[in-house]
């Protein structure tokens, strides 16, 4: 075995150790590591482009305490969301250096259920057409996007406000770009697979592990945890900016933006991600056996990865959408009434 095979070894050994971990934050898009990558990357986008408008996002999430004013950089603030979905309703949980409290409502905040296998026309309402339809009334990641937004641009909002404003858009750029969070297969039966949550890897490689799904997969594939470093990712993700013209990646019609990249992730779940499991693992049982794990990170990581980078790219420019209202966003649109936001 030559330096090169015993790296890899070695690599898809840390691999199974993570993913053998992974299932603690399934459901969590990205994980820590790439929602913490997306928020350095529209962090350092925004310092290099616009850091007057860097500088009004920081002061909306900078703490006082006690007259003493705490910086908190984005990453820090990047997976507060999913902490404050699960617990004892309005228990505490520390984001950023102070505290947020538990939401069980906020569960279905963080993805949309489009059914995979569904031709959605061009100009159909993703919300609308969600599995039940249930978007505009129990509030998917996309009218989540859409509050967060307006919350930063109503001038009636106070600081608080928009500070958890800015919190959860931070995340919610990041979960919508996971092509799960957009994306859920219905058996026969009417039953939801709940994202690729309900699909178990049962072997991976030489492993046989049954404890992590499809949908913590894909939180890790971009990059596993053990192996993880949100400011590599996120300088990988920035240094692949150069040249590239990012231009058609925004609109300015914040509907029709956040539409557009549930759209993207529905179809890199229904013609990429769906059809490599089908491929191999044809209808048995919901489960999954990745046969050569390096084959399937070596297909699907660069999707992820360029995800992260959109991601990134997207969240500075709600940032700059939210803090400079311009006459195409819409106040008023569904998704802004989230009923009582108290801390
Ligand atoms: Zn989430």
């Amino acid at each position: 075995m030559n330096r090169s095979h015993l790296h890899k070894a070695a690599l898809s050994a840390a691999v199974c150790a993570a993913l053998l971990a992974a299932p603690l934050q399934s459901a969590f898009a990205w994980g820590k590591c790439g929602h913490q990558a997306v928020a350095i990357v529209a962090q350092k986008y925004l310092q290099q482009h616009d850091p007057a408008t860097l500088k009004q996002a920081l002061d909306i999430l900078a703490w006082d305490a006690d007259g003493d004013i705490k910086a908190v950089p984005f990453a820090d603030v990047a997976v507060c969301a999913d902490n404050v979905r699960r617990g004892e309703q309005n228990a505490k949980v520390e984001c950023g250096g102070e505290d947020l409290h538990v939401k069980n409502e906020s569960q279905p905040w963080h993805f949309i259920n489009l059914v995979i296998g569904t031709k959605y026309p061009e100009n159909a309402k993703l919300e609308t057409n969600a599995q039940g339809g249930t978007c505009p009334g129990k509030h998917c990641v996309t009218g989540e996007i859409r509050w967060a937004v307006h919350a930063l641009q109503d001038p009636k909002s106070n600081a608080e406000l928009k500070q958890e404003a800015m919190i959860f858009l931070i995340h919610m750029v990041g979960d919508i770009h996971q092509p799960l969070h957009c994306g859920s297969e219905i058996d026969d039966n009417g039953k939801s697979n709940f994202g690729g949550n309900g699909v178990k890897i049962t072997r991976w490689g030489s492993l046989r592990p049954d404890s992590f799904s499809l949908h913590s997969l894909w939180d890790n594939v971009v990059a596993f945890r053990d192996n993880c470093s949100p400011s590599t990712l996120a300088d990988e993700a920035l240094a692949g900016l150069a040249g590239v013209d990012t231009s058609g990646w925004n609109v300015n019609d914040l509907h029709a933006q956040v539409e557009k990249i549930a759209r993207e992730s529905y179809n890199i779940a229904n013609e990429i991600v769906y059809p490599a499991y089908h491929e191999v693992q044809p209808k048995k049982g919901g489960a999954y056996e990745i046969v050569d794990p390096n084959a399937y990170q070596a297909k699907m990581q660069p999707i992820a990865k360029k995800r992260i980078q959109e991601a990134g790219v997207r969240l500075a420019h709600l940032i700059r959408m939210g803090l400079h209202p311009l006459n195409q966003t819409r106040p008023g649109q569904p998704g802004t009434d989230r009923g009582n936001r108290s801390k």
